[in-house]
């Protein structure tokens, strides 16, 4: 809290000077404001802040002057969760004749942050829309509608207003905008209409070249299409774009490769990749593949010879699953009570971790539901890092 009171105290200062000097400067010489913005001070060093409340709000009277401490008021009662006394604040000054047109614009900002902070988007949205006018405001009203377009699920109004910031040489949402384009196919996906979503893939990958979740969805479009050759183009992609999402795409491009009866390229394609990737679902693909084609003993082989220098847990329970397909030995109960902890483990497990804010999850977020980010949320490698003896 104390932090937060440290950001009013150079407009309390300024406004205390200012009233100080005011009422210093009266016939009968004697000093009412300053003495209160002293006392309202001192609460503030003393991390009384309800009190320091208390003054500053008798202080604020009705003219222009006290402006600034009703915005730095407003401000500090939304940031402790008080969003309808801030409202309130910030509502009265707006509704004043005697502001200047930049405190206006600033209080209806303040308002708009509130009217968010609340859920109350449409209130917001009215609020920004109307300082979309104002040169001096126009980019971060640009961007909290983006915001407000995203919490919506407007994708379209959402892509427009980034194409607005970037016209405006505002910050460039190309990474988001592509995202909007990839949420706008997923839906026409789901209608069944996959030359449009393909064109909205098309659009993302315009916006943003690096945009994985595009080429993930291609390939999945051209799966259904029945065009394995393209969709595994389209998956390749993804590994190219960003290795880390490449446990993603293992399994529909096992699947298509299958289906063109290719089982050597996908050998050839997962060696390759392994030579730079030891994580557990590229472990576990591999022995698949060797456990298909070549049977249990080149599996195990493989098995023993990876977890040895990379251990993981997926590894780990496939080489059990071989073992137990054996048969009935006398370590068979062993197993199956090791094969049980480890799918245990793995079910409850995280499985996605988000770079920007550590928050981790079960299944893949493109945007983050912790800090909101786009494209934050990555596959965990599930290694087991060996440390030195
Ligand atoms: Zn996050």
């Amino acid at each position: 809290m104390i932090e937060l009171l440290w950001l009013l105290l150079p407009v309390a200062a300024a406004s205390g000077w200012w009233a100080a000097r005011r009422e210093l400067a009266r016939p009968n010489g004697v000093p009412v404001r300053g003495t209160e913005y002293f006392k309202g001070l001192n609460y503030l060093i003393d991390d009384k802040p309800d009190q320091a409340i208390e003054v500053f709000t008798r202080m604020a009277g009705v003219d222009r002057g006290t402006a600034e401490i009703h915005l730095a008021l407003g401000n500090l009662f939304r940031r402790r969760g008080e969003v309808d006394r801030a409202i309130h604040i910030h509502s009265s000054l707006i509704a004043r004749t005697n502001l200047t047109a930049d405190q206006r614009h600033r209080a209806m900002l303040e308002l708009g942050e509130d009217y968010l902070r609340a859920g109350l988007f449409d209130r917001a949205e009215r609020l920004f829309q109307e300082l979309v006018d104002q040169p001096d405001h126009r980019a971060i009203a640009i961007s909290r509608l983006i915001y407000i377009f995203q919490q919506e699920k407007d994708w379209r109004q959402a892509i427009d207003y980034c194409d607005r910031l970037q016209q405006i040489g505002g910050e460039a949402k190309n990474k988001e905008a592509a995202h909007f384009c990839c949420e706008l196919a997923e839906a026409a996906s789901l209608r069944r209409e996959d030359a449009e979503a393909n064109q909205w893939l098309l659009n993302a990958l315009q916006r943003d070249a690096n945009c994985t979740r595009a080429n993930l969805l291609r390939g999945r479009l051209a799966m259904r299409a029945g065009d394995h050759r393209v969709a595994i183009a389209a998956f390749k992609a993804v590994e190219q774009q960003d290795r880390g999402y490449f446990p993603e795409v293992i399994a529909p491009l096992s699947q298509c490769f299958s289906v063109l009866g290719l089982p050597d390229e996908w050998l050839s394609y997962l060696r390759t990749i392994q030579q730079q990737d030891h994580g557990g679902r590229l472990t576990d693909a591999l022995a698949e593949w060797l456990l298909k084609q070549e049977g249990e003993d080149a599996a195990m082989e493989f098995l023993n010879r990876e977890l040895q220098d990379y251990p993981t847990l997926l590894g780990l329970r496939r080489l059990v699953e071989i073992k137990l397909q054996r048969g009935v030995g006398a370590e068979y109960a062993d197993l199956r009570a090791l094969h049980s902890i480890s799918t245990q483990m793995l079910n409850n497990a995280a499985r996605y971790c988000c770079a920007s804010c550590g928050f981790v999850v079960k299944s893949l977020h493109w945007c983050c539901p912790s800090c909101q980010e786009w494209n934050t949320i990555k596959p965990m490698p599930d290694l087991v890092i060996k440390t030195a003896a």
